[in-house]
């Protein structure tokens, strides 16, 4: 079996020895160490370290002070992450649709969700490409919005050359199978010195020095040992990135020409990092795309649906009193890509043959 997705932390362990033998395995030097390297990969000045990509998020949402009243617009195709994070703050959600080029929200659907209410834009840089940033940007800037790039899926990613997470305030999510692990942690990026600050205060209990307490904070901290597992993929990021684009590039040219089917692209000005490397399984397929799963399946190939469902269509967010009243007809771009999308494997511990393979059985699956 060609699995979806794969680990490979192997080259950690003499720094994940070192902790142990140190006797320090609370938030410390390597976490230090780990978010030097991180800032430096995302171009930005400051690197917090965090336990989730979830509490990245929250923690931003709450640095910037959101809560109830205040309205948040993010992407109805996306992890529930995004969404708990918001509703977690107390803030109102307000979707806009996406667009079917880079699967992320769409800057137009965004511009005619802003309400006086709105006080940040939250886009998803989905499957490791970004968001419109060239556009979604100057949106912000000339509403007053914060930006606050979920850039779970993305490390690594650039927009005209510069790094995702780098635009608005970044939340980065290092949970086991995401493009760079430290099997769960999180990590936020900005430039902001003042809000660097305020998040260093809230990830661990608003504590300046030992018990003196400036704001009601939380314990968001990550540990040593998680820190020791992600730093030696930060100095192989760009192997890492390599790797999957390599991957990306087999399986766009094999695939090239197959009936039904949608190849991902990369979009002008935007270096994609395929976190996941997506097709969408359009009417005229020789198999609806569930049926595809399972004859993948059956001839050895992993597959994943990133996402079945918008993210708001689960009975537990139905009448949740920060969410408006929506249902996925609203959203038609969004819907359809729920409906047809499949995600195939494009991890870095794939040989050329194992894409090779990949190649062969959906073409073969699929009558090509
Ligand atoms: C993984 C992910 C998150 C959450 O990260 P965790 O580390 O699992 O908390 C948030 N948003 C998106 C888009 C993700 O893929």
């Amino acid at each position: 079996m060609i699995p979806i997705t794969a680990v490979d932390v192997r080259d950690a362990e003499p720094l994940v020895v070192e902790v142990l033998r140190s006797g320090t395995l609370a938030q410390g030097p390597m976490v230090a160490r780990f978010e030097d390297g991180f800032a430096r990969a995302a171009g930005t000045a400051h690197a917090i370290a965090v336990n989730s990509g979830t509490t990245a998020l929250v923690a931003t949402l709450q640095a910037l002070g959101l809560g109830p009243g205040d309205e948040v617009i993010t992407t109805p195709f996306t992890f529930v992450a995004t969404l708990n994070a918001i509703l977690e703050t107390g803030a109102t959600v307000r979707f806009a649709d996406i667009t079917r080029e880079d699967f992320a929200i769409d800057p137009d659907a965004v511009a005619t969700a802003i309400t006086p209410r709105t006080r940040a834009i939250l886009p998803v840089h989905l499957y490791g490409q970004t968001a419109n940033l060239g556009k979604l940007v100057p949106l912000a800037e000339e509403h007053g919005l914060h930006l606050v790039e979920d850039a779970a899926q993305a490390v690594g990613a650039t927009f005209a050359g510069r790094p995702a997470g780098s635009f608005g305030v970044g939340c980065f999510s290092l949970y086991a199978t995401k493009n760079v692990t430290t099997g769960e942690g999180g990590v936020i990026t900005t430039d902001d010195d003042d809000l660097a600050d305020r998040l260093r205060l809230l990830r661990n209990q608003g504590m300046r020095s030992r018990y003196a307490y400036e704001l009601a904070g939380h314990n968001y901290r990550m540990s040593e040992l998680h820190a020791a597992v992600g730093i030696p993929q930060l100095a192989k990021l760009d192997e890492l990135v390599t790797a999957r684009r390599r991957n990306a590039r087999q399986l766009s040219v094999g695939l090239a020409g197959t009936p039904g089917l949608a190849l991902p692209v990369e979009l002008p000005g935007r270096e994609h990092v395929w976190h996941q490397y997506s097709v969408l399984i359009g009417p005229h397929a020789m198999l609806a795309r569930d049926e595809l799963i399972t004859e993948l399946t059956e001839r050895g190939v992993g597959t994943g649906v990133y996402y079945p469902k918008l993210v708001f269509d689960h009975d537990c967010f139905r009448g949740h009193p920060q969410i408006p009243e929506v249902s996925p007809a609203g959203f038609p771009v969004a819907a359809r890509v729920a409906d047809e999308v499949l995600s195939l494997p494009v991890h870095p511990a794939l040989s050329e043959s194992d894409v090779d393979t990949v190649v062969r059985e959906v073409r073969e699956a699929l009558g090509a």
